[in-house]
């Protein structure tokens, strides 16, 4: 940690912090205890605080600054539509050219699913928001097909799909549950596909991934098929820890669906627009949802803007029998954030950070984080594309992890700020997501950080 006195600016910032701010996921008496760490600027991999330190920002902000710092043709772009048309709504039968584009681009870009495109969207600010629209239009498409007790939704435990109320319902987080009397009725959560936590002795990761998937079917035949609605899952769990599963689970997921005719969403908020190497992650997994969720990345995080590509299969419903989906948000196909998300695919287009991901730096990444499992610390790592998880293990030979009074990952958090790395940790797994734009020689920088806050914590720990 830096020895050096606290600027003025951090000083102030700080108290204003403290006396006004509420920030999300925190707990306010600990913050207060520390000091929030003012972030003041950012630049290609790099973020910068007030006491000038600069640190590799392995997280891409919350997963999101796919194309990296301070892209001027991003600001460029906003800056010209705000000069031109600010915002303009689409809820009276106006539109705009920006949200037109964009729908169309994104349809260009979504692969067919079964030689059928994604011909339609329906834009929100946020992956919660979009989550939220997800569950209004399941219950929707299911009422005009005169089915209207096929209202329940079917999630993992440990999945995050968002935090407003039907979101955070969908959501499979304990903490979260605990407060407010969630998940609402009529959302069920099943486990999840993650190999060392519910593998069983003997059995290989084909045969858990078969097993881990039939679990929904159990939960459609407990709950009746004629009362489900649709299936929900991020085909990577990113914050619940970058869970990847096995190649045999999401084939298996695909004919469960199929068989009992339910609904597929494929929640992309994380692994959309080139993070697993793909323009979508349902390519890589051989799924084939019906509703993609997507934020974060479509923007690189620029501007808010998420939203839904809905397939062929529920559009139809909607648009022919559905009258008005009486449902939308003032700021649905914003202007503004429309521009920035056309620039940014533009952007990643041109550099095809995608393909970068899938044939070059994904490769380099997982084939430098192997080198760790040699570390005495890291029980496993673990990736796909450039999102990567790595275990933390108080005794490797015998598989222990650490007492959770221990916070393992806190602790390796810590010495990762101290040293001039965010990486973030969910329970004692340290994750790695780091912007599009990383080149191989800023990964091997990467290793390095990463090695002196393990070779930290195992100090502090021993
Ligand atoms: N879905 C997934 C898979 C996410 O990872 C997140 C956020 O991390 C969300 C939804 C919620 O998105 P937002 O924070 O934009 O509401």
């Amino acid at each position: 940690m830096s020895t050096a006195p606290i600027q003025p600016l951090t000083a102030e910032l700080q108290a204003l912090d403290a006396a006004h701010y509420l920030h999300p996921f925190t707990d306010h008496q600990a913050l207060a205890a520390k000091g929030a760490r003012v972030i003041t600027h950012a630049e290609g991999i790099y973020i910068w605080d007030s006491e000038g330190q600069r640190l590799l920002d392995a997280m891409s902000g919350l997963w999101c600054v796919n194309a990296g710092y301070g892209r001027r043709e991003l600001a460029d772009a906003a800056h010209a539509q705000m000069l031109k048309l600010p915002y303009y709504n689409s809820f009276f039968q106006t539109t705009h050219e920006t949200a037109v584009r964009l729908a169309a681009r994104l349809a260009e870009l979504a692969p067919p699913v079964e030689g059928r495109r994604f011909e339609h969207v329906f834009y929100a600010n946020s992956g919660s928001e979009a989550n939220d629209t997800n569950l209004r239009l399941v219950r929707r498409y299911w009422d005009l097909l005169g089915q209207p007790q096929r209202k329940t939704v079917i999630s993992r435990h440990n999945a995050y799909h968002g935090s407003t109320v039907a979101a955070a319902s969908l959501s499979g987080m304990g903490a979260m549950h605990a407060q407010g009397d969630l998940p609402i009725p009529g959302i069920v959560h099943i486990d999840q596909p993650h190999f060392a936590q519910h593998g069983q002795p003997g059995e290989s990761a084909h045969d858990f991934g078969l097993r881990a998937a039939r679990w929904l079917e159990d939960k459609i035949l407990e709950l009746g098929p004629e009362r489900v609605a649709a299936f929900i899952g991020e085909p990577v769990q990113g914050a619940g820890g970058v869970i990847i599963p096995p190649a045999s689970y999401w084939p298996e997921v695909q004919r469960i669906v199929e068989l009992y005719g339910i609904l597929l969403i494929s929640d992309e908020v994380i692994c959309a627009f080139g993070r697993l190497g793909h323009w979508f992650a349902y390519e890589k997994f051989g799924m084939r949802p019906d509703l993609v969720t997507f934020a974060k990345g479509v923007t690189s995080g620029y501007v808010p803007l998420g939203g839904t590509l809905v397939g062929e299969r529920v559009a139809r419903v909607l648009i022919e029998r559905g009258g008005e989906f009486n449902h939308g948000y003032t700021y649905s196909g914003h202007p503004v954030a429309c521009a920035v998300a056309l620039a940014n695919l533009d952007l990643l287009q041109r550099e095809d950070l995608p393909g970068r991901v899938r044939l070059d730096t994904g490769p380099y990444l997982a084939q430098r984080l192997a080198e760790l499992e040699a570390h005495p610390l890291v029980g496993r790592a673990e990736s796909c594309g450039l999102v990567a998880a790595l275990t933390l293990l108080r005794d490797k030979a015998q598989g222990l992890p650490f007492p959770e009074e221990q916070a393992v990952g806190m602790v390796c958090r810590a010495h990762c700020f101290g040293g001039g790395l965010v990486m973030r940790a969910v329970g004692d797994r340290m994750i790695i997501a780091p912007p599009l734009v990383i080149t191989r020689a800023q990964i091997d920088e990467l290793m390095g950080l990463i090695v002196r806050a393990l070779d930290a914590t195992l100090a502090e720990l021993r």
